[in-house]
């Protein structure tokens, strides 16, 4: 085998994805088009705008991030994680089988792994990172498509034991997400979801308001809620 000479031109890295989704004309929650800048949030340079939606009251940047962008790491996000996984050990136990969507490097279940040496988990993610989890031994499973691609849903249902939602926020369309969670969680299994923006340590709203709509969502969907309602961290057993 022969080496390449050392002239020769590496192969150019494919472009990063663009920081933002298209500018959105209504609501990612209820489609309404009735948006208006939120009051108590001037723009920040730099930032999209956040907008409130005035029949839903949902709150969302515009434009949206990019749901193929690598998220926030660092010791805020594991701070997160760590509770999210705590707040699941004290009310379902171990479970055996957890699906995290969104899962990008596997940062959830890294962390998790510490609390919970027993549980197999699975990652999906709208990029090959998950795949590089799954070859690094992060999760078992890799899946890289939306959680509410069909064939997708149709090949994990009612499978897991925990499916984790922590980029609902991303999500072009969270309630089919939603649903879609519950459709691949086993009857009985919990549903974990995160509203807060997880680079902050601290909970602001209005990030916390859309728990408000996932709660009626769920309840509405026959699930039972395990957390408080004034929290952003939200765990439903179906
Ligand atoms: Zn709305």
């Amino acid at each position: 085998m022969t080496a390449p000479p050392s002239s020769a031109v590496p192969p150019a890295a494919p472009p990063p994805p663009p920081p933002h989704a298209p500018h959105r004309e209504d609501c990612p929650w209820c489609g309404s088009r009735r948006l208006r800048s939120s009051p108590r949030r001037g723009p920040v340079p730099g930032r999209p705008a956040l907008v409130v939606c005035r029949d839903c009251r949902h709150a969302f940047r515009n434009p949206p991030p990019s749901p193929g962008l690598q998220r926030p790491e660092g010791r805020p996000v594991r701070f997160r994680h760590r509770l999210a996984v705590r707040a699941v050990l004290r009310h379902c136990g171990e479970p055996e089988s957890w699906l995290d969507v969104g899962t990008g490097d596997a940062e959830l279940p890294r962390t998790a792994r510490r609390f919970l040496p027993y549980t197999a988990f699975d990652g999906l993610d709208l990029t090959h990172r998950v795949l590089r989890a799954r070859a690094a031994g992060h999760v078992e499973e890799a899946y890289v498509g939306r959680l509410t691609d069909p064939h997708i849903t149709a090949r994990l249902r009612a499978r897991y034991d925990v499916v984790s939602l922590l980029h609902l926020d991303r999500s072009p369309d969270p309630r089919a997400e939603l649903r879609a969670a519950l459709h691949v969680l086993r009857p009985g299994g919990h549903l974990l979801v995160d509203t807060a923006d997880p680079r902050a340590l601290l909970l602001t709203a209005p990030t916390a308001r859309p728990a408000t709509r996932l709660r009626t969502e769920l309840t509405a969907a026959g699930c039972t809620l395990l957390t408080t309602p004034t929290g952003h961290r939200v765990l439903a057993r179906r």
